[in-house]
Protein backbone atom coordinates (compact mmCIF):
# COMPACT_ATOMS: atom_id res chain seq x y z
CA UNK A 1 0.00 0.00 0.00
CA UNK A 2 3.24 2.30 -0.57
CA UNK A 3 3.61 2.58 3.15
CA UNK A 4 6.94 2.65 4.39
CA UNK A 5 8.54 0.09 5.89
CA UNK A 6 8.41 -0.96 9.29
CA UNK A 7 11.13 0.26 11.49
CA UNK A 8 11.38 -0.56 14.41
CA UNK A 9 14.34 1.26 15.34
CA UNK A 10 13.74 4.30 14.30
CA UNK A 11 14.28 7.24 17.26
CA UNK A 12 13.39 10.43 17.97
CA UNK A 13 16.20 13.21 19.49
CA UNK A 14 14.67 15.51 21.76
CA UNK A 15 15.98 19.32 22.34
CA UNK A 16 18.79 18.37 24.63
CA UNK A 17 19.83 15.86 21.61
CA UNK A 18 19.12 12.72 24.09
CA UNK A 19 17.49 9.70 21.90
CA UNK A 20 13.88 9.19 22.72
CA UNK A 21 12.51 5.43 21.90
CA UNK A 22 9.32 6.19 19.56
CA UNK A 23 5.72 5.55 21.06
CA UNK A 24 3.86 3.46 19.98
CA UNK A 25 -0.02 3.87 20.59
CA UNK A 26 -1.94 -0.27 20.64
CA UNK A 27 -6.14 -0.54 20.84
CA UNK A 28 -6.94 -3.22 22.68
CA UNK A 29 -10.29 -5.09 21.89
CA UNK A 30 -9.23 -7.03 18.81
CA UNK A 31 -5.91 -5.49 18.35
CA UNK A 32 -3.66 -6.32 21.83
CA UNK A 33 -6.10 -8.74 22.57
CA UNK A 34 -7.09 -10.85 19.04
CA UNK A 35 -10.77 -10.66 20.02
CA UNK A 36 -12.87 -7.52 21.25
CA UNK A 37 -13.61 -9.07 24.78
CA UNK A 38 -16.21 -6.42 25.41
CA UNK A 39 -18.23 -7.74 22.36
CA UNK A 40 -17.63 -11.19 23.82
CA UNK A 41 -18.56 -10.54 27.60
CA UNK A 42 -22.21 -8.72 25.57
CA UNK A 43 -22.42 -11.75 23.87
CA UNK A 44 -22.50 -13.93 26.90
CA UNK A 45 -24.49 -11.77 29.65
CA UNK A 46 -26.23 -8.71 27.85
CA UNK A 47 -29.97 -9.11 25.80
CA UNK A 48 -28.78 -10.11 22.53
CA UNK A 49 -30.26 -6.44 21.18
CA UNK A 50 -26.97 -5.34 21.69
CA UNK A 51 -26.37 -5.79 18.48
CA UNK A 52 -28.39 -3.70 16.73
CA UNK A 53 -26.89 -0.97 19.57
CA UNK A 54 -22.95 -2.06 18.43
CA UNK A 55 -25.05 -1.24 14.37
CA UNK A 56 -26.47 1.95 14.96
CA UNK A 57 -23.05 3.22 16.47
CA UNK A 58 -21.02 1.81 13.77
CA UNK A 59 -23.45 3.75 11.12
CA UNK A 60 -23.13 7.14 13.38
CA UNK A 61 -26.21 7.49 15.08
CA UNK A 62 -24.65 7.48 18.51
CA UNK A 63 -21.80 8.07 20.53
CA UNK A 64 -19.54 5.23 21.69
CA UNK A 65 -20.59 6.22 25.06
CA UNK A 66 -24.45 6.36 24.83
CA UNK A 67 -23.85 2.70 22.79
CA UNK A 68 -22.11 1.15 25.20
CA UNK A 69 -24.12 2.73 28.18
CA UNK A 70 -27.17 0.66 26.10
CA UNK A 71 -25.61 -2.29 25.22
CA UNK A 72 -24.14 -3.23 28.71
CA UNK A 73 -27.52 -1.70 30.77
CA UNK A 74 -28.86 -5.36 30.90
CA UNK A 75 -26.04 -7.11 32.27
CA UNK A 76 -26.31 -8.30 35.74
CA UNK A 77 -23.15 -10.65 36.93
CA UNK A 78 -21.20 -9.62 39.17
CA UNK A 79 -17.20 -8.91 39.27
CA UNK A 80 -16.13 -11.98 39.62
CA UNK A 81 -18.38 -13.66 36.73
CA UNK A 82 -17.10 -10.84 34.04
CA UNK A 83 -13.56 -11.72 35.11
CA UNK A 84 -13.48 -15.10 34.28
CA UNK A 85 -15.14 -15.00 31.15
CA UNK A 86 -12.72 -12.07 30.28
CA UNK A 87 -9.94 -14.76 30.91
CA UNK A 88 -11.83 -17.29 29.11
CA UNK A 89 -11.96 -14.86 25.65
CA UNK A 90 -9.12 -12.70 26.63
CA UNK A 91 -5.74 -14.54 24.37
CA UNK A 92 -3.71 -12.09 23.04
CA UNK A 93 -2.70 -11.47 19.42
CA UNK A 94 0.94 -13.44 18.76
CA UNK A 95 4.20 -11.53 19.38
CA UNK A 96 2.55 -9.81 21.99
CA UNK A 97 4.92 -10.96 24.24
CA UNK A 98 8.22 -9.81 22.08
CA UNK A 99 5.88 -6.15 22.41
CA UNK A 100 6.20 -6.24 26.13
CA UNK A 101 9.58 -7.61 25.71
CA UNK A 102 10.63 -4.44 23.82
CA UNK A 103 9.20 -2.71 26.30
CA UNK A 104 10.87 -3.71 29.31
CA UNK A 105 14.32 -3.16 27.23
CA UNK A 106 12.65 0.41 26.51
CA UNK A 107 13.18 -0.07 22.72
CA UNK A 108 9.69 1.06 22.90
CA UNK A 109 7.40 3.31 24.78
CA UNK A 110 4.06 1.88 24.74
CA UNK A 111 0.74 3.37 25.22
CA UNK A 112 -2.84 1.69 25.45
CA UNK A 113 -5.73 3.59 23.79
CA UNK A 114 -8.81 1.26 24.87
CA UNK A 115 -12.63 3.08 24.38
CA UNK A 116 -13.34 -0.44 26.16
CA UNK A 117 -13.36 -0.99 29.91
CA UNK A 118 -10.54 -1.33 32.68
CA UNK A 119 -12.44 -4.43 34.22
CA UNK A 120 -11.19 -6.51 31.96
CA UNK A 121 -8.30 -5.15 30.27
CA UNK A 122 -6.75 -5.15 33.90
CA UNK A 123 -8.00 -9.11 34.20
CA UNK A 124 -6.04 -10.00 31.15
CA UNK A 125 -2.92 -7.87 31.29
CA UNK A 126 -2.93 -8.17 34.71
CA UNK A 127 1.08 -6.94 35.67
CA UNK A 128 1.99 -6.14 32.07
CA UNK A 129 -0.15 -3.28 32.44
CA UNK A 130 2.90 -1.76 34.17
CA UNK A 131 4.90 -1.75 30.94
CA UNK A 132 2.81 0.85 29.30
CA UNK A 133 3.88 4.72 29.96
CA UNK A 134 0.29 5.24 29.81
CA UNK A 135 -3.18 4.03 29.81
CA UNK A 136 -6.35 5.09 28.34
CA UNK A 137 -9.03 3.29 29.07
CA UNK A 138 -12.93 3.46 30.22
CA UNK A 139 -14.56 2.53 33.68
CA UNK A 140 -17.02 -0.44 34.23
CA UNK A 141 -18.27 -0.84 37.84
CA UNK A 142 -20.85 -3.98 37.99
CA UNK A 143 -23.80 -3.96 40.15
CA UNK A 144 -27.24 -5.31 40.75
CA UNK A 145 -28.97 -2.83 38.71
CA UNK A 146 -26.20 -3.36 35.68
CA UNK A 147 -22.51 -1.96 35.46
CA UNK A 148 -22.08 1.81 35.78
CA UNK A 149 -20.40 2.92 33.15
CA UNK A 150 -17.84 5.95 33.38
CA UNK A 151 -15.41 8.11 30.90
CA UNK A 152 -12.92 9.87 32.94
CA UNK A 153 -10.17 10.42 30.03
CA UNK A 154 -11.70 13.82 28.84
CA UNK A 155 -8.25 15.06 27.97
CA UNK A 156 -8.39 12.61 24.75
CA UNK A 157 -12.18 12.61 24.31
CA UNK A 158 -13.44 13.91 21.05
CA UNK A 159 -16.37 13.80 18.52
CA UNK A 160 -18.08 10.38 19.28
CA UNK A 161 -15.34 8.87 21.01
CA UNK A 162 -15.07 9.17 24.99
CA UNK A 163 -11.22 8.11 24.11
CA UNK A 164 -10.60 9.55 20.62
CA UNK A 165 -7.57 8.03 19.01
CA UNK A 166 -6.59 10.41 17.27
CA UNK A 167 -6.21 12.84 20.20
CA UNK A 168 -4.02 9.82 21.74
CA UNK A 169 -1.53 9.98 19.10
CA UNK A 170 -0.94 13.64 19.46
CA UNK A 171 -0.88 14.19 22.85
CA UNK A 172 2.42 11.38 22.91
CA UNK A 173 3.86 12.67 19.56
CA UNK A 174 3.54 8.88 18.92
CA UNK A 175 5.04 7.51 15.52
CA UNK A 176 3.36 4.32 15.19
CA UNK A 177 -0.79 2.98 15.96
CA UNK A 178 -1.75 -0.07 15.70
CA UNK A 179 -5.46 -0.75 15.51
CA UNK A 180 -8.60 -2.68 13.79
CA UNK A 181 -12.05 -1.33 14.11
CA UNK A 182 -14.61 1.33 14.08
CA UNK A 183 -12.95 3.65 16.93
CA UNK A 184 -9.59 3.30 15.55
CA UNK A 185 -10.54 5.46 12.32
CA UNK A 186 -9.95 8.87 13.68
CA UNK A 187 -6.14 7.97 13.27
CA UNK A 188 -5.95 7.02 9.54
CA UNK A 189 -4.22 9.99 7.95
CA UNK A 190 -2.69 11.17 11.35
CA UNK A 191 0.03 9.15 12.25
CA UNK A 192 3.44 8.57 10.67
CA UNK A 193 2.66 4.91 10.48
CA UNK A 194 -0.57 3.36 10.80
CA UNK A 195 -0.45 -0.53 11.48
CA UNK A 196 -3.88 -2.23 11.08
CA UNK A 197 -4.71 -5.91 11.46
CA UNK A 198 -5.12 -7.84 8.42
CA UNK A 199 -8.82 -8.51 7.03
CA UNK A 200 -10.10 -5.80 9.62
CA UNK A 201 -12.84 -2.77 9.25
CA UNK A 202 -9.97 -0.45 9.84
CA UNK A 203 -7.89 -1.91 6.97
CA UNK A 204 -10.96 -1.57 4.41
CA UNK A 205 -11.52 2.09 5.51
CA UNK A 206 -7.96 2.39 4.79
CA UNK A 207 -7.90 1.39 1.42
CA UNK A 208 -11.26 2.57 0.44
CA UNK A 209 -10.21 6.08 1.33
CA UNK A 210 -6.92 6.13 0.39
CA UNK A 211 -4.94 6.27 3.47
CA UNK A 212 -1.75 4.14 3.73
CA UNK A 213 -1.65 1.40 6.15
CA UNK A 214 0.54 -1.90 7.23
CA UNK A 215 -1.84 -5.06 7.72
CA UNK A 216 -0.15 -6.98 10.21
CA UNK A 217 -1.45 -10.20 11.94
CA UNK A 218 1.52 -10.72 14.75
CA UNK A 219 3.68 -8.33 16.27
CA UNK A 220 6.47 -10.14 15.66
CA UNK A 221 6.41 -9.00 12.21
CA UNK A 222 7.16 -5.30 13.26
CA UNK A 223 9.68 -6.33 15.43
CA UNK A 224 13.26 -6.97 14.47
CA UNK A 225 13.67 -10.50 13.21
CA UNK A 226 15.40 -12.18 16.13
CA UNK A 227 14.53 -9.91 18.78
CA UNK A 228 15.28 -11.31 22.55
CA UNK A 229 12.15 -12.13 23.73
CA UNK A 230 13.21 -11.97 27.06
MG1 LIG B 1 -10.33 -2.59 18.48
Amino acid sequence: MGAAPACYAEHTVDKDGATQSPVWVVDFDGTLALHDVGDELCDSFADPAWRDVGAAWRRGELTLPEAQRRMWASVRVDRETMVRRAREVGALRPGAESLFAAARRGEVRLVLASGGFDLYVEAILGDRLELFEAVYVNHLEPGPAGPALSFPHTEVAAGPYAVCKAAVVRRHGAEAFFGDGSSDRSVAGQVPRLHVVRGSLLERVCNEQGHPCIPFESFDEVLPAGADTR
